[in-house]
């Protein structure tokens, strides 16, 4: 585990995607790159490869600190309040 970084150390049960898709995207009618699940409410947003960014706005905007990856083999996490990585 990330040193230092309080909110990766506090998931203890990692989220994982309901759906694979952005809820925010397909509303919208707009693609995404890569996925991520967040770990305060677990609704799955699009990564900030993604035109819209949407789970890096969700984590701001929500304060809302930890995303997993969504994606089908990775298994990891992102801190955005102390930018660090985790794998499980
Ligand atoms: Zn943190
Ligand atoms: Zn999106
Ligand atoms: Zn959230």
């Amino acid at each position: 585990m990330a040193d230092g970084c309080v909110h990766l150390e506090s998931v203890e049960n990692v989220k994982g995607p309901r759906r694979r898709e952005c809820d925010t995207c397909v509303t919208m009618g707009a693609s995404w790159v890569h996925l991520r699940t967040c770990q305060t409410c677990g609704v799955t947003l699009c990564c900030d490869s993604s035109p819209n960014r949407h789970a890096s706005t969700h984590a701001r905007a929500q304060q809302h600190p930890v995303a997993a990856s969504a994606e089908v083999g990775e298994r990891w996490l992102y801190c955005y309040v102390d930018d660090a990585f985790a794998e499980y």
